[in-house]
This record gives C-alpha cells, sequence and structure tokens, in this order.
C-alpha cells in the first residue's frame, strides 16, 4: 500500500492513498450511500460535487442484494467508477445489537463484490457501556482481526483494523497498540457518534488521541460516523485522514440545513449563508414550499456542498500552515468545541512531535488557547534541551517586548543598545540581552529573527494565563542559567506584577542579585542613567 504525504500541520496531513480504482487525496469524506434510498446518486457525487470515494455497507448489501453485487461487480452496481469502502455490519450490531453473518463470510463477501477499501466484522464498544462490556468489545475484535489474517484471500484491497474501547481511554490504548502490531493497511475509530451525539468533542479528543498515539502513525485513521464540518477541522488537527457521512443526509430528511458553523432549521431561516450552487438560487421560503422529497434533496446536496468546501479549506490552511488558526476560529461555533480545543493541551508535546518546525507564515496569537499550538512547544522544548547563554556572560538584562519587531530593531532597544555599546568598551560584553515576550517567553536577542519569534502577531492586552505562561518561563530560565546578576526592565502596564515577582524568586533562591527599573515610572532619560548604573555596578564587581 501507498500512503504518501505531501503536506503536513499538526497531525494533519494531505495524502495520496492508493487504492485499486484510483489514487484519492485525503483529508477525504466518503458520503455514505444507502443503497436502497439514494438521493444523490453515487454517480451525481462524482461528476457534480468531485467525491473521490464513497462508503456503502457491505451487510446490508448482502442482506438485501445477495448476488447481484457479485455478478455486477460493486462499482457497477453502484454507479460509481471511484473508490468505495465498505463497512461490515459493525454500525447494525451497536443498533440492532447483532446481525446474522459471521466475520468469514463478510470477509469474502466484500472480497467477492471487490471493494477498495473493507472492514472486518468488529464489535463496537457504544457509549453507555460498563467498562465490563467495553473490555469484551474489545477483546472480540482482536480476536477477530487476528482469524481475519488466516482466512483473506485479496491483497489487493485496503483492510481496515479498527479501534474499540469507547470512551474507557486504557481499553482504546490496548486495543489500538494491538491492532497496530497487526499488517492493517488502514485503521478506524470506532464508536465515537454517541459521543458527538452527546458534544462531548473533548472525549473524542481523548479518544482520538489516545488511538493515534498508541497506532502506527503513518497509517491513515479513520473516524466512523464524524459527519458534521463543523468538527473535520479538529478530528483533521488529531490525526484523523477519512470521514463517513451519513449525516448529510439524515440531517435533510429532518429539513436540517449544515454550516460550518453549525446546524439551523430550515424554518429558522430568513437567508441562504451559503454561495453552493443550491441555495444561490433560491430563498429559504421557497425551499420551505417544495414537495418533501425535493426539499430533502435540496438539503441533502446543500448539506454535501457545505462538507466539501470545509475540506477544501481544512486542505489550503494545511498548505498556508495555518491549521491552527482555522481550528481556534471554527471552534469558536460551540462551547463544546472549545472545551475540546482546551482539552489538546494534554497533548501538546505529541502534538509538536509530528508538526513541522518551520513555515512559510507567521501565527495569530488571539489568547492562552493558543498556548497549546506546536510552535510555542517546539520553543519551549528546545530552549530547555538545547540553549545555552553565551559564554562569559554574567549580567541577563530583562526587556519587554516591543511593538515592533524584530524586538532588537524597535526605537526602545536602540536606546538600550547605546547604553550596552558604552559599557561594552569598558567591560568587553559580559551583559546578555534577552525580552521577555508574549506567546514565546524568553527570546535571547540573538534568536530574535528566528522562525517564528519575530513572525507572529499577538493580541493585546495579554490574557493572564499568557502573562502567567511567560512569567513561568523567564523563572524556570533563570533558575537553569548561571547568570551571577538579573536586571529586568519592568514593564507593569503591559505585564503586571507576575514576571517581576516570579523572576525575583528565582533570583532570591539561586542566590542571583536581582535589580529591577522600572520603564514607566521615570523618565526614558532617566531609565537609561539608571540601567546604566546598575550595569556598571554589576560588572566591575
Ligand atoms: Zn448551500
Amino acid at each position: 500500500m501507498s500512503f504518501e504525504i505531501k503536506d503536513k500541520d499538526m497531525l494533519a496531513r494531505i495524502g495520496k492513498l492508493k487504492t485499486k480504482s484510483g489514487t484519492v487525496e485525503t483529508p477525504l469524506l466518503f458520503p455514505v450511500i444507502n443503497p436502497n434510498i439514494q438521493l444523490v446518486t453515487p454517480s451525481r457525487l462524482k461528476e457534480n460535487f468531485g467525491f473521490e470515494a464513497v462508503i456503502t455497507n457491505a451487510y446490508i448489501l448482502k442482506k438485501r442484494y445477495e448476488n447481484k453485487p457479485i455478478e455486477q461487480g460493486l462499482h457497477k452496481f453502484l454507479g460509481f467508477d471511484g473508490a468505495v469502502m465498505t463497512d461490515s455490519g459493525a454500525y447494525q450490531i451497536l443498533v440492532y445489537g447483532g446481525v446474522e453473518v459471521n466475520q468469514a463470510e463478510i470477509v469474502q463477501y466484500q472480497e467477492r463484490i471487490g471493494s477498495d477499501i473493507a472492514t472486518i466484522l468488529d464489535i463496537p464498544t457504544g457509549w453507555k457501556v460498563t467498562k465490563d462490556h467495553a473490555a469484551e468489545t474489545v477483546e472480540e475484535t482482536l480476536r477477530r482481526a487476528k482469524d481475519f489474517f488466516k482466512t483473506k484471500t485479496r491483497d489487493d484491497i485496503l483492510w481496515v483494523g479498527p479501534v474499540q474501547g469507547g470512551r474507557h481511554l486504557d481499553l482504546v490504548a490496548k486495543s489500538a497498540a494491538e491492532m497496530g502490531k497487526l499488517p492493517f493497511q488502514i485503521h478506524a475509530l470506532g464508536s465515537p457518534t454517541e459521543v458527538m451525539e452527546s458534544y462531548r468533542f473533548d472525549v473524542l479528543v481523548d479518544m482520538i488521541m489516545t488511538a493515534k498515539m498508541n497506532l502506527p502513525v503513518e497509517r491513515p485513521l479513520h473516524l466512523f460516523g464524524a459527519g458534521h464540518p463543523a468538527m473535520f477541522s479538529l478530528a483533521v488537527a488529531l490525526g484523523c485522514d477519512f470521514f463517513d457521512s451519513a449525516a448529510y443526509a439524515l440531517y435533510a430528511r429532518e429539513n436540517r440545513y449544515m454550516t460550518e458553523n453549525g446546524t439551523w432549521r430550515l424554518g429558522e431561516l430568513d437567508y441562504f449563508p451559503c454561495p453552493c450552487p443550491k441555495c444561490s438560487g433560491e430563498t429559504p421560503k421557497e425551499v420551505m414550499e417544495k414537495a418533501p422529497k425535493e426539499r430533502e434533496v435540496f438539503l441533502a446536496e446543500h448539506n454535501l456542498h457545505v462538507c466539501l468546501a470545509e475540506l477544501k479549506r481544512i486542505k489550503q490552511a494545511i498548505r498556508d500552515g495555518r491549521l491552527w488558526e482555522h481550528l481556534e476560529m471554527r471552534a469558536h461555533a460551540h462551547p463544546a468545541l472549545f472545551t475540546a480545543l482546551k482539552k489538546l493541551k494534554s497533548y501538546d508535546n505529541f502534538i509538536e512531535r509530528y508538526s513541522p518546525t518551520v513555515k512559510s507564515s507567521g501565527l495569530f496569537f488571539f489568547s492562552s488557547v493558543g498556548l497549546a499550538r506546536p510552535e510555542i512547544v517546539h520553543y519551549r522544548n528546545r530552549m530547555m534541551e538545547r540553549y545555552c547563554p553565551p559564554e562569559n556572560t554574567r549580567v541577563l538584562l530583562l526587556a519587554p517586548q516591543t511593538r515592533k519587531k524584530p524586538f532588537h530593531k524597535s526605537e526602545e532597544f536602540s536606546k538600550i543598545r547605546q547604553v550596552l555599546q558604552r559599557l561594552d568598551k569598558e567591560t568587553s560584553g559580559k551583559t546578555h540581552v534577552c525580552f521577555y515576550a508574549a506567546p514565546f517567553g524568553v527570546i535571547p536577542l540573538e534568536l530574535d529573527e528566528v522562525y517564528p519569534l519575530s513572525q507572529h502577531e499577538t493580541a493585546l492586552p495579554l490574557d493572564w494565563e499568557t502573562v502567567e505562561y511567560v512569567a513561568g518561563q523567564v523563572s524556570d530560565y533563570v533558575r537553569r542559567t548561571d547568570y551571577e546578576t538579573v536586571v529586568l526592565l519592568h514593564d507593569s502596564q503591559h505585564w503586571g506584577e507576575s514576571v517581576k515577582e516570579r523572576c525575583g524568586k528565582a533570583c532570591l533562591e539561586n542566590g542571583i542579585a536581582f535589580e529591577v527599573v522600572d520603564v514607566k515610572a521615570e523618565g526614558s532619560k532617566n531609565i537609561l542613567t539608571r540601567l546604566e548604573m546598575i550595569l556598571r555596578k554589576h560588572l566591575s564587581e
């Protein structure tokens, strides 16, 4: 199998997956085709919408049509020449409590109809179940996964190894680790539908991340039943490459109109906030007056357009290196999504490990939620692991960030530089200048042009958590270096007292002399005179 990754951002990837019916690009949405009810025909999905793949249910096909899809071949039967994925009936087990086929039969059936991507008959864990029951579903799914490799006959099909465990994360971890040892080409995370229906996107983050951290990271991951565009960016950013959506049709049946920011009832809309080919020619009132079937098709097609448009925006955001910004924007659609975004902090080191370190664009920092983004985590880790101050420096001069970047080119700093140049002649450069700046923390002068330390825009005033973060970074830096003196240019207007207090505490505990020059309290000439006096005193000691 080849899954070739073209571009990455966070854990998201634009990739090319080769199937026997052609190559598809991830992140990829598979509209669910119910062979019994076709609101939008598969051929129309390809021709008019550009869907490269669809998913249908092998269990329903077998039960209802038995040999016809075998004789015609699945692609001809559906009228779709792109990639076709089949699910095995696991969802029917979850809903109806059992299916009338065994795994060997459903595997063989998928081989005979010629699925491009096919699924073993896993046992979905579900949401409101006891841990014992959850553990049984994991064990049975694993047992079937191992059995499967003894019976499969076709190697040109990409086989999906589902991960179960529900909200029991230790079980998800076990399931993922064991599934990952088996030679599946694709993995899937089972039973998230009920989690999403109850708006527990924070639990979904835990489930996806636990699976991701225990699976081979290079294999594509499918998120079963994730059909709403408002959460696509969240799932993609966490490394889900495939989704399937029955929601576009289910919502249409209930007169529900999807947008990338949530769902509206058709009857509540006065305007269509969408430029798709359906919405641009009609008003909500006109659509309400249509016959039910016609209205359902209208909504299903609009819903599909919205899903596709959102996926394209996400791909462009990955290309631009701006997926975090996109994610943060979408998270404002609902507090439950924002709660999920906050959860990413728990996984920031893992996300950072697989994120690109250099990008073509700068970053926008809005609030402390952004402290979990990989660029900031990356800088923090690198500073901690690799950075040493220049040799022979005795005094650390900590200056506040300036509006202009890089900081060393700012007007404020040019005055300080004059002082330092005068002193340098006498003391041969023993003062080291670092800036304290949001959102990165401590930025040594010699690094302030390194990406992304100057390539970011930060919303002001800083929120409390961001100030605390920077203060913590300052204090950690002072503790792990060995300056004799720290001189803080204290900017109480933008930073309050936190940086001063925590820096002072670190100095006190480590026997470092600590001097504070308040940059707002005195005239600028006085500040410079006082700074020069303090530096001279400590450098001559
Ligand atoms: Zn529309």
